[in-house]
């Protein structure tokens, strides 16, 4: 226990009662994310302002006491969980819309807004927000932030970090920082902006976000491809981009991953095909037909069973109903689902896969792979029961043996999800000595202390 009675009032003199949860069944709902990770938090508090949050740090630094952010729980690497207890601090009422600027094609936003509500106001003004997650109804941006989520706009238009013009932050000491500029360029001092992109919530805590806004595309097309091997459909992701198609969705799914859906959702998806494409073109009208042409050439060119244009916005939906509900859907079969997130130069696609199936194949364990194929981002997801001994231990060994092989494919352990708890041990796989030293480095000079997110990412 990191928390004493006068540890519980000072904080409620900052956040008020109402806001300080001590109950053991109430922290427990904050115990666990979306990986099959738990610890219990001694106290969960909830920030509703930035003064509040930089007011927590200064006590809680004075004290030596752990501090945690925590989104919307949706992280795959256990980057929200309390691991040495202490406080765990909910960001997600922090959650207002505060300014959007159609010149200079701006939002203003607070950390703890739902990530898919950034977009809904943005449509509004016929702007967007391209980061699009599969998480998008549940993640928040802070979580977004610190992950540097990508998604399955992935392709065309980059990963979080390429949305962020400016951030607030608060300091594990408490102080207040505002990072970045209003302005398209900026190069004034070191570049702490993209620093806190992917950082995991282990350098400060992100507050409010000025994130960058695109105009709407005037025209979409939506196309899914069968294909009788994931072979097929994995040498179609090359060509479509080496015949000069930058599609803005090229999306894969196996043979189990369809099925799990089919089981879940009823989508009517055809039971027997080996895999599928989901792809997304968009821009002008003309550019729009010119290159969903390619990409249907492309297609068939690698023994495509069909290659179909949804006609319809209920068309569209149901191909992204059968994406978004994917991982759910593989997560109903067995009791444990291990989801992983290796991500290749998209020229070795074709061998990562053929790697997931031989390392599937060895172990004896049903993988059902889906993911950002555009971006050589699969998710090979391991139908398990971590519960058996046995069991794990085979997990354990496709795991690393899935990691090694991405790495020597010039590729890495993870695209999007971070390195958490979940990847820790494995980091030294890709990261040589010295950087890995420079990493520990940087984050002593945020948190000298330790108190922000302790035991993730190092190990030691
Ligand atoms: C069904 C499903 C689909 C997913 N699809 C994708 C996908 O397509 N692409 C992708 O990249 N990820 C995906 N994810 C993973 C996850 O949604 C992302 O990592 C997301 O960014 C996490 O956001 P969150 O609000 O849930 O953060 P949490 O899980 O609550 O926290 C994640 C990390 O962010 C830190 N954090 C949270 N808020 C703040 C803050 N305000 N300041 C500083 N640190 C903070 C936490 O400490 C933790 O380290 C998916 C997850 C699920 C369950």
């Amino acid at each position: 226990m990191n928390i004493k009675t006068k540890d519980i009032n000072n904080l409620k003199d900052i956040v008020g009662e109402e806001n300080v949860i001590l109950s053991e069944e109430e922290r427990y709902c904050y115990s666990y994310d979306s990986t099959r990770l738990e610890y219990m938090p001694d106290v969960v508090v909830r920030a509703r302002n930035t003064q509040q949050v930089s007011d927590i740090f200064k006590y809680a630094s004075a004290e030596k006491i752990p501090v945690t952010p925590r989104g919307s729980a949706t992280g795959l690497s256990g980057g929200c969980l309390a691991m040495e207890g202490g406080i765990l601090l909910l960001m997600v009422e922090m959650d207002k819309i505060l300014d959007v600027n159609p010149v200079d094609l701006l939002i203003d936003v607070e950390a703890g807004i739902i990530t898919e509500k950034v977009d809904i106001e943005a449509q509004k003004y016929g702007l967007f927000y391209p980061p699009d997650p599969g998480s998008v109804r549940t993640s928040t941006i802070g979580g977004n932030i610190a992950e540097n989520a990508g998604g399955l706009r992935g392709l065309k238009y980059g990963v979080t970090k390429d949305y962020i013009n400016a951030l607030e932050a608060v300091l594990p000491n408490g102080d207040i920082v505002d990072i970045g500029t209003r302005t398209v360029k900026g190069v004034t001092g070191y570049n702490i902006l993209d620093l806190m992109a992917g950082s995991e919530g282990t350098l400060a805590v992100i507050t409010k976000a000025t994130l960058r806004l695109l105009p709407q595309p005037p025209a979409i097309a939506s196309l899914l491809a069968l294909f009788s091997t994931i072979g097929d459909a994995a040498k179609t992701v090359r060509d479509i981009v080496s015949n000069g198609v930058i599609t803005s969705t090229l999306e894969i799914m196996d043979q189990v991953t369809i099925n799990a859906i089919e089981d879940n959702v009823g989508l009517g998806l055809d039971r027997s095909i080996g895999a599928m494409l989901l792809i997304e073109v968009d821009g002008q009208q003309g550019a729009v037909d010119a290159e969903a042409e390619v990409v249907k050439k492309a297609c068939k060119s690698n023994n495509a069973v069909s290659c179909r244009k949804a006609v319809s916005d209920q068309e569209r939906d149901e191909i992204w109903t059968a994406r978004r509900e994917a991982l759910s859907s593989l997560a109903r079969i067995k009791p444990s689902t291990i989801l992983e997130d290796v991500t290749v130069p998209r020229s070795k696609i074709v061998e990562m896969i053929e790697a997931v199936n031989s390392i599937a194949e060895k172990y004896g364990l049903p993988i059902g792979t889906f993911g950002h194929s555009g971006d050589g981002n699969l998710h090979p997801t391991i139908l398990t029961d971590m519960r058996d001994a046995e069991e794990e231990k085979k997990v354990e060994g496709a795991i690393e043996e899935m990691f090694r092989v991405a790495v020597d494919l010039g590729g890495t352990l993870s695209g999007e999800h971070g390195i958490g708890i979940s990847k820790a041990r494995y980091l030294k796989m890709e990261i040589d000595h010295a950087s890995y030293e420079l990493m520990k480095r940087i984050k002593k000079a945020f948190d000298p202390d330790n108190i922000l997110n302790p035991g993730k990412i190092f190990l030691d």
